[in-house]
């Protein structure tokens, strides 16, 4: 998943129980990543437009983050991977592609066309997935219940940034989560959390910057082909499931904040901090209780 994955476990055998977390965590791994041929997406990518049958996990990976893409108006885009790729951020070959470039991949970016059939899935010729977006929150998913099956009560996945506390610290206190300043290296505050996970997404964790000092983010808008530039610096979004958390900070990012409120209030089921690009904090009135800081914070 190109990231570091922390596993923290309290409990009988946990060490143990933390091996077999990291076998799993490397078998999705193997199952979705986007460059190793033999995995179910790389498959489904070069399949030629023929049906690929793959695994239940892949067919409800893919499923879910269909349903999102079309929650969030196209916002979120699993099949966002050609212009990714256009822009160097498969490689980390940076390139800053010309407007025709960009609208001749703008086509090539439908995930409406993606079929499922029972396990097959049937992908156009052109049509390439990607689920950077949503893997690491499903994995989490999957991780939390794999140790809750084994008998876990405490303890902390952190997969690349995206958090989810299972239970609450050993002493029956809320696990605390620092989330980083995205104007700075420092911390913005802490979030107590139990049974929950918290997901940061923003174009200050994976950029490049061209001879010009302009920036470009890994968070593409699916709409123009362009990364995001709008007044949102980070998006958390707090939930029970990961990979909704995982979905929506991405896709809301994308969004900008006047849409992302706009979904909150639409929609709700979970809590977000927001940080705009002029420095405030804005934040949804269920986090009030769990976030403590020294920045002023706008509740909505
Ligand atoms: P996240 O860190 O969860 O916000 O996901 C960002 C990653 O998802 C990027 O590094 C890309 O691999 C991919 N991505 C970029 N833009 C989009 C988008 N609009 N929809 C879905 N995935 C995207
Ligand atoms: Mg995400």
């Amino acid at each position: 998943m190109d990231t570091y994955i922390t596993v923290t476990v309290y409990g009988e055998n946990a060490e143990q129980i933390v091996e077999g977390a990291q076998k799993s965590i490397e078998d999705y791994e193997r199952l979705w990543s986007v460059t190793s041929p033999g995995s179910e997406i790389y498959k489904i990518n070069n399949s030629g437009g023929k049906a690929v049958v793959v695994s239940d996990e892949t067919i409800e990976l893919i499923e879910f983050a269909l349903e999102m893409s079309l929650e969030t108006d196209g916002a979120l885009n699993p099949a966002i991977y050609p212009l990714l790729s256009l822009w160097g951020f498969t490689k980390e070959e940076n390139y800053v592609p010309s407007e025709s470039e960009i609208n001749s991949l703008l086509k090539n970016v439908d995930c409406s066309t993606v079929k499922l059939d029972d396990n097959a899935v049937i992908v156009p010729d052109n049509i390439m997935l990607d689920f950077g977006s949503v893997g690491k929150g499903f994995v989490g998913d999957k991780i939390t219940e794999q140790l809750q099956h084994q008998g876990i009560k405490s303890a902390l996945l952190d997969i690349g940034g995206n958090v989810q506390a299972i239970g609450t610290k050993p002493d029956g206190e809320a696990w605390k989560i620092g989330l980083r300043n995205p104007m700075n290296e420092g911390i913005l505050g802490v979030l107590s959390v139990s049974d929950l996970s918290v997901v940061t997404s923003g174009n200050y964790e994976r950029y490049f910057v061209d001879d010009n000092g302009k920036r470009y983010g890994h968070i593409i808008d699916p709409a123009s082909g362009y990364p995001v530039e709008n007044d949102l610096l980070s998006v958390t979004i707090i939930g029970e499931k990961g990979r909704q958390c995982d979905a929506l900070s991405t896709a809301l990012f994308v969004m900008g904040f006047d849409k992302a409120i706009e979904f909150f209030k639409d929609n709700g089921g979970f809590e977000m901090i927001l940080v705009k690009n002029n420095g405030e904090i804005y934040a949804t009135s269920g986090v009030r209780a769990i976030f403590s800081t020294d920045n002023e914070v706008f509740f909505i």
